[in-house]
């Protein structure tokens, strides 16, 4: 690698520090370097954490108007850099440009969205059943908060978790997914920038089980968020209970249900699985996996869907012609492809896609199952690509059975024209967020986020409720 080359660094206490350097690669264009980053060790992430411990008090100690001015001043810098930004992760992740910018203004917004969420009330008051006393709720900060991240939104997840946890006055050691330190690395420059005192906001870019695992086990870590895999999260849990019990926060995968009833709008039914389960690549833990169709439009649905699914481009995220960018790597692609023929040997038939794309580079074509039953493992393990099933049902009540049978609960939507069946399934379907004639992908930053099941564990990410996770409730008496 030459020294022009574009490189990140680990930011701990307010100085960069350089490691050995690896390389992350265009997934679009296998061979072209995106940039270099610096690898932390555990040293490293220890510092990170030391700095975080040390900064924390002052931190919190800071006038609201000035945490108010550093959050709103990283925000507007993510809204100005938006294009130069969106450029960088379409690059590095393989998102379309389009989408690319998208996550960047929402990465932006979220910051100036904490940044006034300071100016809401923090606390309660009670009355007190004793006289003259005085009874309230404070809240305070957690502490030091351990952040670890997935490469699927490499701006938008650290957003929503950093710019919550510095807002309430808790101090931060980010780790990113290895695949995306590019975006993580000019968000640390972002945040630096903008006047953080040094140690308030760390990065340390590295393997999960080696930096990752400092922050599980470091007893001076008083909480972590994560957002990844089931089994890294059921991970992450058992270590945050044997290391001091810290807390906790896990946003983990799903397996989400969109049901079309008979009396559904064709047309929007198709638009909300052609959106939910293959743009992005299908690399959203809110993708529809599973398309749950009532028998009478099941024939028409299914061959205006596989019609509008091979129609789709599959290209570089660069080119405004593409529909679907690349996937991540090479061994979620591979990962992609065994599933499409775990599929076909559980007896569901391809009716669209079901191969590598011929190009150069990690492509996939978007690939449509129909004959599915909601017992194979198709349809019951997250696959996390361009992959969803169609499974066939007679009623609204079996459609609502089978959305909830599995083991996730993150998203699920319906396609009704039926008010009684819209209220029903939000009423009944088992999952964290429920949408009616939209996509399950697709949520707003100012309402909670999560699932049930094995896709949550702890309070609920974005908006307000963001609160719960990154700050203590301390009840106060006061005799007078
Ligand atoms: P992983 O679980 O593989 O990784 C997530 C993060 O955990 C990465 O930063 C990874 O580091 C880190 N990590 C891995 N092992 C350890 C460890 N032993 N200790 C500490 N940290 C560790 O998930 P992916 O990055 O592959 O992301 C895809 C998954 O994320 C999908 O299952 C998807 O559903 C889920 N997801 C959930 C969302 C939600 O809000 N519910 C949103 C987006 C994605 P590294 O990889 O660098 O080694």
């Amino acid at each position: 690698m030459t020294g022009t080359m574009p490189h990140h660094l680990n930011l701990v206490d307010g100085e960069w520090v350089d490691g050995e350097r690896r390389a992350n690669h265009n997934p679009a264009r296998p061979g072209e370097v995106v940039s270099e980053y610096a690898l932390a060790d555990r040293d490293t992430a220890r510092a990170a954490i030391e700095a975080a411990r040390r900064a924390q008090p002052g931190w919190a100690r800071q006038p609201v108007a000035a945490r108010m001015e550093i959050l709103d001043r990283i925000g507007a810098t993510l809204l100005r850099r938006t294009e130069e930004l969106a450029v960088l992760l379409a690059r590095e992740e393989g998102k379309l440009l389009a989408e690319a910018r998208g996550e960047i203004v929402r990465a932006g917004q979220t910051f100036r969205y904490y940044a006034h969420q300071l100016l809401q009330p923090q606390g309660e008051v009670y009355s007190s059943t004793r006289p003259n006393v005085h009874a309230e709720v404070r809240r305070r900060p957690l502490g030091v908060v351990g952040i670890i991240t997935p490469w699927n939104y490499p701006l938008a997840i650290p957003a929503w978790k950093v710019a919550p946890a510095l807002a309430h006055g808790n101090t931060v050691v980010l780790k990113p997914a290895e695949l995306v330190t590019a975006s993580a690395g000019e968000l640390a420059r972002i945040v630096a920038e903008a006047g953080t005192p040094p140690g308030v906001f760390n990065l340390v870019m590295g393997a999960g089980r080696v930096v990752g695992e400092e922050l599980l086990t470091s007893t001076a870590v008083d909480g972590v968020s994560f957002t990844g895999g089931t089994g890294t999260g059921a991970h992450v849990a058992r270590q945050c209970i044997a290391h001091g019990n810290k807390r906790f926060q896990l946003e983990m995968g799903g397996k989400n249900p969109l049901v079309v009833l008979d009396d559904a709008d064709l047309e929007v039914a198709v638009r909300c699985a052609l959106d939910g389960s293959f743009f992005s690549t299908g690399q959203r833990c809110t993708a529809s996996s599973r398309l749950i169709v009532q028998a009478n439009i099941h024939d028409r649905f299914v061959a205006a869907l596989a019609t509008a699914v091979s129609a789709l481009r599959v290209g570089d995220p660069l080119d405004p012609r593409s529909d679907l960018g690349p996937v991540v790597s090479p061994e979620q692609l591979a990962q992609n492809l065994d599933y499409v023929r775990i599929g076909r040997d559980e007896g569901a038939t391809v009716v669209a896609g079901g191969e590598h794309h011929p190009d150069e580079g990690q492509f996939m074509r978007p690939t449509l199952f129909t004959d599915a039953r909601n017992t194979m493992r198709l349809a019951r393990e997250e696959i996390f690509g361009p992959v969803s099933c169609v499974i066939r049902v007679n009623d609204l009540d079996e459609a609502i059975d089978v959305a909830g049978d599995t083991d996730f609960g993150l998203s699920a939507g319906i396609v009704t024209t039926s008010l009684s069946a819209a209220e029903r399934f939000k009423r009944d379907a088992r999952a964290g967020i429920v949408t009616v004639n939209l996509p399950t992908a697709g949520t707003e930053l100012h309402l909670p986020f999560g699932g049930t099941g094995a896709s949550n564990h702890g309070p609920r990410e974005q908006g307000g409720y963001a609160r719960d996770f990154y700050s203590v409730p301390v009840t106060c008496y006061t005799g007078w």
